[in-house]
């Protein structure tokens, strides 16, 4: 008990620590008329380059919005990942944290990948040192080894599966149903989500995302109260009492939808608020409520914002493409492991969605898509 309390209160202090640091870089805001000479300026250079930007739901909303007025994309993890390695353009602009652009890399090598700051990065991939990770992997030789994407390449080499938070269910499922005992890291709310959802056999790494280790449950209820026709939306990253009170739990495309395509008019979302500008825009007339991330004493009741995703800046992107640089680089032993443990989930994503939409009972519902799978004489790498 009292080495979990020492080990809480180190990840605390070692959070407060980066998160200061990394506070530190993200740039002023612009005025209006500052941020369109940079966007107009970016236009260009993204022509010139003949570059294509990826952005991610969490980054700021001029950077969103540019993305998709110049043919690119604005997704979560797996979108992204997707969406880049399909487009023809040999650069890509990925506006995100650094596991993002690696994953590009990883899956489009003769592709310059770009990052607007390669600081930018994530405390669940600081969390989990590939030395101590591979000690963890090591200790527990017989388990399937599946890791969240917010890791590094190096992290990502060491394992069997990678999973973002939109298949993650699914995969554990299918590889519990394989008799396969799951090791899983980083992120310790989201392995017990899927853990307790899937009934797996799994020990976690106790990593956290320090934006969304921040709703709190308590008040949680209490704002629920206040909005009792509130439908509430909540990333499984967030912590167990957070999620016991969601209507919906999943990725941010999963909210997003939700917020979208649900009768309701009134929403209470616990992810990083860099996600409301979409849902805002996809459903103009509803009402988006932010979850509280802090207590009575706190002098900010909702802050859920990423310090790594807000250092993608405007001007960050200008000079990044301006300077030309060679891009995000991964050592080839690492790329070729990371990118085995990353396709694995990408076949498994297609197959999944060539064998239909899912049903109610995701473990009836995966049994029937093993069933699938082997009579279909499908080659999966995965199987
Ligand atoms: S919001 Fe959390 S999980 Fe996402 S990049 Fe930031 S620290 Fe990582």
């Amino acid at each position: 008990m009292q080495q979990h309390l020492q080990a809480a209160q180190s990840e605390q202090s070692a959070h407060a620590c980066v998160l200061h640091q990394a506070w530190a870089k993200v740039p002023a805001s612009l005025s209006r008329a500052e941020q369109q000479t940079h966007v107009a300026h970016i236009r260009d250079l993204l022509q010139q380059r003949q570059a294509v930007m990826v952005a991610h739901y969490y980054v700021e909303p001029e950077l969103q919005d540019l993305a998709l007025a110049t043919g690119g994309m604005v997704g979560d993890s797996l979108e992204m990942a997707k969406f880049g390695q399909a487009h023809a353009a040999q650069t890509l602009l990925v506006a995100g944290v650094k596991f993002m652009g690696e994953t590009a890399k990883i899956l489009s090598p003769e592709k310059t990948i770009l990052m607007p700051d390669t600081d930018a990065t994530c405390s669940l991939d600081l969390g989990c040192p590939a030395d101590d990770f591979a000690q963890f992997c090591a200790e527990h030789p017989d388990r399937t080894v599946v890791v969240y994407a917010n890791t590094s390449a190096e992290v990502k080499a060491l394992a069997d599966w990678v999973v973002t938070s939109s298949i993650a269910l699914e995969i554990v499922t299918f590889l519990h149903q394989q008799g396969k005992k799951i090791l899983w890291g980083p992120d310790r709310h989201l392995g017990q989500y899927i853990q307790q959802q899937t009934g797996a056999n799994m020990i976690l790494w106790q990593g956290s995302c320090i934006v969304h280790n921040e709703f709190k449950g308590s008040e949680l209820a209490s704002l629920k109260q206040q909005h009792p026709d509130a439908l509430v939306l909540v990333h499984p990253e967030s912590p167990a009492a957070v999620v016991a009170q969601a209507d919906v739990i999943g990725s941010t495309s999963k909210l997003l939808q939700a917020a979208v395509t649900l009768p309701a008019q009134i929403f209470i979302v616990a992810t990083d608020l860099g996600i409301l500008h979409e849902m805002q825009k996809q459903a103009p007339h509803k009402h988006f409520i932010a979850a509280p991330t802090a207590g009575n004493g706190a002098t900010c009741k909702s802050c859920a914002f990423c310090p790594w995703m807000a250092m993608n800046s405007l001007q960050a992107c200008a000079h990044v493409l301006q300077q030309g640089d060679a891009g995000i680089t991964v050592p080839t032993p690492t790329l070729q492991a990371a990118r085995k443990s990353i396709q694995n989930m990408l076949d498994f994503a297609a197959a999944y969605r060539e064998f239909g939409p899912a049903s109610d009972d995701l473990h009836t519902h995966i049994q029937h898509f093993h069933h699938w799978i082997r009579h279909h004489e499908r080659t999966a790498t995965f199987l």
